[in-house]
């Protein structure tokens, strides 16, 4: 592949990020196909744009778009899906896809309903699941996920202090 100079540092490696975007429509069709692979498969295109572009395998993210356009992060591990935020530094969501195709269609959709929702500053407790105000919440931080405070004062204060001080 033959691309301008002023792209690429001195060493030949790209002064920009490739990443995969799929729209909500084609990642919804992706995952309705045969699980078995699905990992595989999308390790495979990610290795073809690191060869393509030089680039360190890490800098190309897989990610989702919504209605709105906003972009997302998600990663598949077998049959778990996650879903983070654009920077990929909180977590939106995470599904085990079911076997049965109806089943794994509404799994889907709410996947993307919480990107919705996040667009609109709405995220889901990482522990009870309730909706909350992400900006109110935000501070109730725990690796990558955000917890009501609810939560966050009766069970995972208690687990980072105990990280903390091990
Ligand atoms: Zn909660």
């Amino acid at each position: 592949m033959d691309i301008s100079k002023i792209f690429l540092n001195n060493n030949g490696t790209p002064k920009f990020k490739p990443d995969i975007s799929f729209n909500y429509y084609v990642f919804i069709k992706i995952f309705m196909e045969n699980l078995d692979t699905i990992e595989e498969d999308l390790k495979l295109l990610r290795k073809t744009i690191k060869e393509s572009f030089n680039c360190a395998y890490d800098s190309v993210s897989t990610r989702v778009s919504n209605i709105y356009g906003y972009e997302f992060s998600f990663s598949i591990y077998g049959k778990d899906l996650f879903l983070w935020d654009h920077s990929g530094g909180t977590a939106i969501g995470n599904v085990l896809l079911d076997d049965d195709l109806t089943a794994r269609k509404e799994q889907l959709n709410k996947m993307i309903q919480l990107t919705e929702k996040f667009t609109n500053g709405i995220i889901e407790c990482g522990l009870c699941g309730k909706d909350m105000n992400y900006q109110e919440n935000r501070s109730h931080r725990y690796h990558a996920g955000i917890y009501c405070f609810d939560c966050w004062m009766s069970k995972i204060k208690e687990i980072e202090a105990k990280e903390t001080y091990n």
